[in-house]
């Protein structure tokens, strides 16, 4: 079978670079996919954490001018992932997180700062890179979207296109007089281009242009072709409905596995899940939570938005302890989150913990320690914390939306008797129908066979990439089997 070649272009990989889900499956995926025959090389911006994790660096050739100034494109292989990196430092160098500084504010020339990307990446499809070609070029999320209509404007032959949306909610929207600095001719600007209510939006680039769109569950695919899930692109999104899929994603399960997990105070497995308790009773002490097997450890690992209902989680805390229940919360996000969650622990000392910030290691213990998790978001495109928990014996406890609807079969009384249920769902995500659930966990937790056997099917849940690595495999390939584009 002739070896599939696909540039991955991203704003985050992981363990170099990240902020969320994005990275996580960008550095994953590749892995994956090299099992079924298909070669990913990685286009990233050089963020600082990228470029000095570099080793031995190639220079693949230079821009004289990218944007404001010099830049080169660098390749390494790092951490199994085949890496090409855009030297930049006029664009990347730069403390903060990838889209904004220190002061939470995102960088003014973010519209340049990923044209950039997107123009190295259409450099690389057309052949700039000797002895390179991809077949596919493999765009994700709004900061790559560019790169979708640079190759689409720039004529034929070039290579297939396919667009993942990561998360609708973020839709790189800038001015339209940026339009011929970014690369694009005049005609670009209409409604079937790159025009969004008078703006430019990089996502829109990407969903109206790309040979094909996935998008993160099947169950978001569904959502986003409507208005309420469609954010403003449920038209367009109808009218390309034959080009979108949702493919499930996966979790890096070397990364996420308690049996070898070095965060963990003891390691475990489905058979040994035993083990889960000292793991508890370290998260406890570490929190400043009453260390106490005798109630339930419910655990929030989340941006603190509105998205993933944060406020639903605050406001269900007087029920919540009414139940006698503990709460672990690990996350950042908006400032009105963080200080209220963080009252919260305040007012409740040993009962509630809250951890602002972003902490990896934390998170693989709270992971091990917990007893449920909470992701009550009004969306999810798929999200992967509910299926690290499920690996780890962590109930999850969702709302059924997106992804989370998907990937977890809630514990309902036949599920239970069937013996397959895995979590429990709620609907639609307010703090009545929260508290519902909470309070349903809690039961089921208070039931050592039921929540024995809950566990165990959580555990034998695939979540790794084996089964979605095949779908993007079919999908690459029957593109290049379409022939040119
Ligand atoms: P998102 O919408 O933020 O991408 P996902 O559930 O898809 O949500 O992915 C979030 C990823 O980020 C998971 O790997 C999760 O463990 C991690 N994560 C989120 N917040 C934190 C945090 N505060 N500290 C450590 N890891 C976090």
């Amino acid at each position: 079978m002739r070896k599939v070649r696909v540039l991955s272009v991203a704003s985050e990989v992981y363990p170099f670079v990240k902020t969320g889900g994005l990275a996580d499956v960008v550095g994953a995926l590749p892995a994956a996919l090299a099992a079924e025959g298909i070669a990913v090389r990685t286009l990233v911006p050089g963020y600082p954490g990228v470029v000095d994790a570099l080793r031995d660096a190639e220079t693949l050739c230079t821009f004289a001018h990218l944007h404001g100034g010099p830049a080169r494109l660098l390749a390494s292989a790092a951490r199994g992932l085949d890496l090409l990196v855009l030297d930049a430092p006029h664009l990347y160098a730069r403390p903060g997180n990838p889209y904004s500084g220190a002061d939470g504010a995102e960088w003014p020339d973010n519209a340049l700062r990923f044209a950039a990307l997107a123009t190295c990446a259409t450099a690389i499809g057309r052949g700039i890179v000797a002895g390179y070609l991809p077949h596919v070029v493999h765009a994700h999320d709004w900061q790559a979207g560019l790169v979708v209509a640079l190759l689409h404007y720039g004529g034929k032959p070039r290579p297939h296109t396919v667009m993942t949306v990561h998360n609708l909610a973020f839709q790189g929207v800038f001015p339209p007089h940026l339009l011929a600095t970014i690369g694009l001719p005049p005609h670009a600007f209409g409604i079937d281009g790159v025009e969004y209510h008078g703006m430019i939006s990089y996502l829109k680039a990407g969903l109206a242009l790309a040979d094909r769109i996935t998008t993160v569950s099947p169950s978001y695919a569904a959502e986003i072709r409507a208005p309420e899930g469609g954010m403003g692109f449920d038209g367009l999104l109808r009218t390309r409905a034959d080009a979108l899929t949702g493919i499930l994603n996966g979790i890096d399960e070397t990364v996420w596995n308690p049996a070898t997990d070095l965060h963990l105070a003891v390691r475990f497995d489905a058979r040994r899940r035993g083990r889960r308790a000292p793991n508890k009773a370290a998260l406890q002490a570490r929190l400043g939570l009453a260390v106490d097997p005798h109630v339930p450890v419910f655990g929030v690992i989340s941006r603190l938005t509105w998205q993933k209902g944060m406020d639903l989680v605050e406001a269900a805390l007087p029920e919540l302890q009414g139940g006698g229940a503990q709460l672990a919360v690990l996350g950042s996000g908006d400032r009105w989150l963080e200080e209220r969650l963080a009252a919260a622990a305040r007012d409740h000392p040993g009962r509630v913990a809250t951890v602002i910030g972003y902490d990896e290691a934390l998170a693989h213990l709270m992971q091990g320690g917990i007893d449920a998790l909470l992701v009550p978001s009004r969306f999810e495109p798929c999200g992967l914390t509910q299926l690290c928990a499920l690996r780890y014996g962590a109930i999850p406890v969702v709302a059924r939306v997106g992804g989370l609807a998907d990937t977890v079969i809630d514990a309902n009384e036949m599920a239970l008797a069937a013996g397959v249920g895995t979590g429990v769902q709620f609907a639609p995500a307010t703090r009545e129908n929260l508290v519902l659930a909470i309070s349903r966990a809690v039961q089921l937790w208070r039931s050592p066979a039921a929540w024995k056997r809950l566990q165990a099917c959580a555990m034998a849940t695939d979540v790794g990439w084996t089964r979605p690595a095949k779908k993007y495999a079919a999908l690459f390939r029957e593109l290049v089997a379409s022939g040119a584009s």
